[in-house]
């Protein structure tokens, strides 16, 4: 196993990611890879945009992983990662 393959492993927003991330953030002391680091941003800024949980119509276009993630630290202090 390579070492983006196992690095990849932190990221549990799928059992195996293809392509390969070649690099991870972080968020609320979770690994991520930037697609789904990316996602995380934009649907918590559309949740604070809104002041409150999106509809189904916009949360359809997230994955089950991304809403709990941002479902945990939405009522947190941003942590600087986010802006
Ligand atoms: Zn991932």
């Amino acid at each position: 196993m390579s070492a983006y393959q196992e690095m990849a492993k932190q990221c549990k927003c799928c059992g195996k990611h293809v392509p390969l991330p070649t690099t991870l953030k972080e968020y609320n002391e979770v690994m991520l890879c930037p697609t789904t680091f990316s996602n995380v941003v934009e649907y918590k800024r559309i949740w604070k945009t809104l002041g409150k949980r999106p509809a189904g119509s916009i949360r359809k276009h997230f994955s089950d992983y991304v809403q709990q993630l941002v479902e945990e630290t939405i009522d947190k202090n941003e942590d600087g990662t986010i802006q």
